[in-house]
């Protein structure tokens, strides 16, 4: 059975921690942060100390609908927790207070944008089957020869996300994350770092022969600490599978670990069942009436979502590539927009930011999400996209005030006023370099009228150079042809 004859089948169970004050059913604080000393953001609920009661987070309901409303999902009218039954030490209660079936959304989808390896890029639709609120268990922390744990995160509300199992490959699957989590920091309710965990993403995956009339056995990857992990652990995990099935072996049901380190997959545990979780409504809480109105409230103050604000971007000149790219991090979009602001034009703008920002960048190692704190103010970059869109300054001289600017802040405009950088367009100036430059290169200029094309470059370079890189290059181009053409 050669590979082509098998395709993937993907579900997504996404798990985001709301960004809220306080925990999901008592007024402790929520901190997230790393840095925190454990079990210092907790308080009786949060431990699961016998006599207390829940209350349900009025703001992890709202966000939780922003969601599920951003996903084109039904709001059904009443919506219910439920509790669901396991042992372990991160979760003192015994039991995990989430939604079960009555869950917060249902049938909705996200229309992903996907560009393979090799191959042309598509949409697809990706039916979201349910979005649920629940509580965040602890954390074990396993350090010095021993485990301890961690409450601070136990009670942080979390929206679980349920996909249909119709995804078809690990590009898919890094589409339909990066949309996602474009979503949730659109919305505000969750700052998308998987690094540290407050979102989690967890691919359940499958393989089906081509010959195949239902689903095989599937497994669940955990633990990958960004999109790029997940999609790495996601290829590794299909073709296992279908290595496995081709030598003749079987799939067992399991949850899987990616070691990011080695590129492997581990085998962490063998997944229960909804039956061993013993669910049944939660008596502690009444069940959620969410009435239309509210919904229709929500749904009117929802924010610009990426898909339009790319489609507007498109609208004023963008590629779909540059529209893409500068719409997947709120951060970066905001950038955009604050150039624009600054009067910039549209597309010489996406232009020096896709290109020449990003590569300094990449260079120092900024994240995307980091593009607010770089010294180049989207004030300053306006700046600059008009000093070029005008011709005050060439592309070169742009490039050099970018990277003072990247390092030292400022005004572009001052910057090339104090160091005398502004082209120079004027005919006769040029002419006299030029003049002087193929005086002093004969050589090149006979080789050039010989027939040897490509030496132009070189003049071009030479008379660049000459004019300390202010020269305008289209200038020095036409005046250059006609100089040469003299001297036939
Ligand atoms: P459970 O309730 O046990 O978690 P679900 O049926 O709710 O199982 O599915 C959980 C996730 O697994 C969903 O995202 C779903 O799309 C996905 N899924 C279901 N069946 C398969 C399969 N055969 N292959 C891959 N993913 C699947
Ligand atoms: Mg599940």
């Amino acid at each position: 059975m050669p590979a082509n004859d098998w395709k993937a089948i993907i579900g997504l169970e996404i798990h985001a921690e709301l960004l809220t004050a306080s925990k999901m059913f008592s007024a402790c604080p929520v901190v997230t942060s790393v840095d925190a000393d454990p079990n210092t953001a907790v308080d009786p609920l949060s431990l699961g100390m016998p006599g207390t009661l829940p209350v349900v987070n009025a703001r992890a309901i709202e966000f939780g609908l922003m969601v599920g409303l951003a996903l084109h999902c039904e709001i059904p009218p009443f919506n219910q927790f439920a509790r669901k039954s396991y042992f372990y030490p991160d979760l003192p209660k015994g039991y995990q207070i989430s939604q079960y079936d009555r869950p917060l959304a249902i049938n909705g989808y996200l229309d992903i944008e996907v560009t393979p390896e090799n191959g042309e890029a598509y949409t697809k639709r990706v039916r979201v089957r349910r979005a649920h609120l629940e509580e965040d268990t602890g954390k074990l922390v396993h350090a010095d020869g021993g485990t301890y744990v961690d409450y601070n995160r136990a009670g942080v509300p979390l929206l679980e996300i349920v996909t249909e199992p119709d995804i078809n490959s690990a590009e898919e699957a890094e589409a339909f994350a990066r949309e996602l989590r474009a979503i949730l920091q659109y919305l505000g309710v969750n700052d998308g770092d998987m690094s540290k965990g407050v979102l989690r993403i967890e691919p359940n995956i499958s393989v089906m022969h081509k010959t195949d009339t239902g689903y095989r056995t599937r497994t669940e990857v955990k633990n990958q600490n960004s999109i790029r992990h997940m999609y790495r652990a996601t290829k590794a995990e299909i073709e296992r599978q279908i290595k496995l099935y081709e030598s003749g072996g079987s799939v067992d049901a399991a949850t899987l670990g990616w070691d990011e380190v080695k590129q492997k997959l581990t085998i962490q545990r063998h997944k229960e069942s909804a039956a061993e979780y013993r669910y049944f409504p939660e008596p502690d809480l009444p069940i959620v009436e969410i009435s239309r109105e509210e919904v229709q409230t929500v749904s009117a103050r929802l924010p610009e979502l990426p898909a339009a604000k790319k489609a507007r971007f498109v609208a004023l000149g963008l590629t779909d590539y540059d529209a893409q790219v500068l719409t997947m991090d709120k951060a970066v979009a905001d950038y955009f927009e604050g150039v624009l602001a600054g009067g910039a034009n549209a597309k010489t703008a996406a232009n020096w930011i896709t290109t020449a920002l990003f590569s300094l960048m990449n260079k120092h190692s900024i994240e995307r999400e980091d593009i607010g704190s770089i010294k180049v103010t989207p004030a300053a970059m306006a700046a600059l996209v008009k000093l070029v869109e005008s011709g005050a300054i060439n592309k070169g001289t742009a490039t050099t005030v970018l990277e003072t600017v990247w390092a030292e802040g400022g005004d572009p405009a001052a910057i090339v006023q104090a160091k005398g950088l502004a082209q120079v367009s004027d005919t006769s100036a040029i002419v006299t370099t030029i003049e002087q430059v193929l005086a002093s290169q004969s050589a090149m200029v006979t080789r050039y009228l010989g027939g040897e094309e490509k030496v132009f470059g070189a003049l071009m370079g030479a008379v660049m150079k000459a004019m300390g890189g202010k020269a305008n290059p289209q200038v020095v181009t036409e005046v250059l042809k006609v100089e040469l053409g003299k001297r036939k």
